[in-house]
């Protein structure tokens, strides 16, 4: 069992280069106090972050990981991530999650007000028992986002697409899916096309085709989606992106969440109505998700 702790980060450059970056981690216990007041990643949510799964000690996907840390820290006009000494720091985490499966958080946020800037951490603790969900799956409800397609690139500064720390929202919706009766959203953009869940991405099957949300249109783009893609690849489905009409949900064959540490949820329900569940293709593609990637 993992037990909660953290490694506090002393930032490099992305441009220098070490063998050796342990000496860069102090690690403290998760109820220790480490950050400072004038944090503005609680102060304001500025900042960004990466979920990792970890089963048995083995650390999955971490290079998509990095990457997207990366991605979304030059959204924010954020320092440059030096993803090796990340690394490091996750592999150093990852050791000492023991059997089971765990959860890694890397946390990179704007800084101290009037300095350091920025701050860094690796957090680490045992993942949520996400076994009964990943048979027997969620209801959801669409909720509108309030925005259209269009906006991540005419308004860049919402920073849609970045996987910042501003999540009040997305739990405000997992709260009003949950007061509707669901277990999970998804939401609408306001022109009436599917985006992706507040803590997860969507994926549809339509017979042998596969569909989720082109990641331009504002949301994030999901390391566990592309994993499941790779999968069903190699599997000889076609498995693409695309523009999805609302009205085309209750229409697929078969739904699910997939999430780097709840892995693929299968959806029962959309709105009240009830959706197929593909039983095998479900386990296979959990079987798949809990096996060791890199
Ligand atoms: N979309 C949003 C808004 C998310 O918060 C997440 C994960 O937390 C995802 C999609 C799925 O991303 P990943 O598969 O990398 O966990």
């Amino acid at each position: 069992m993992t037990r909660r702790f953290a490694l506090m980060i002393d930032p490099v450059t992305v441009d220098e280069d070490r063998s050796d970056y342990s000496g860069t981690f102090v690690q403290v216990d998760a109820a220790a106090p480490a950050l400072s007041v004038g944090e503005l990643s609680t102060q304001r949510g500025d900042g960004v972050f990466e979920s990792i799964g970890v089963i048995d000690g083995h650390a999955q996907e971490v290079v998509p990981h990095l990457e997207r840390l990366a991605h979304s820290a030059r959204l924010c006009d954020l320092p440059a991530p030096n993803l090796a000494q990340w690394r490091q720091a996750i592999e150093q985490a990852a050791l000492q999650c023991g059997d089971g499966e765990a959860v890694i958080k890397l946390i990179l946020s704007r800084g101290v007000e009037h300095g350091p800037t920025p701050t860094a951490w690796v957090t680490a603790a045992p993942a949520s028992d996400f076994r009964t969900v990943r048979t027997e799956g969620v209801r959801v409800v669409t909720l509108d986002r309030g925005y259209d397609l269009g906006v991540a690139e005419r308004a860049p500064w919402l920073l849609l697409g970045a996987k910042t720390l501003s999540y009040a929202v997305n739990m405000a919706a997992l709260r009003e899916a949950h007061r509707r009766g669901a277990d999970d959203a998804i939401f609408l953009s306001s022109d009436g096309f599917v985006l992706e869940a507040p803590t997860a991405s969507l994926v549809l099957r339509f017979g042998d085709r596969f569909v989720t949300p082109a990641p331009n249109g504002g949301i994030l783009h999901g390391t566990t989606q592309l994993s499941v893609y790779e999968y069903l690849s190699g599997r000889g489905f076609d498995a693409g992106y695309d523009r999805i009409p609302a009205g085309d949900l209750p229409r697929a064959d078969a739904a699910w969440l997939v999430s780097s540490v709840r892995l693929a949820a299968p959806i029962t329900a959309v709105d009240g109505v009830e959706l197929p569940v593909d039983r095998p293709l479900t386990a296979e593609l959990n079987e798949y998700l809990l096996s060791p990637r890199d």
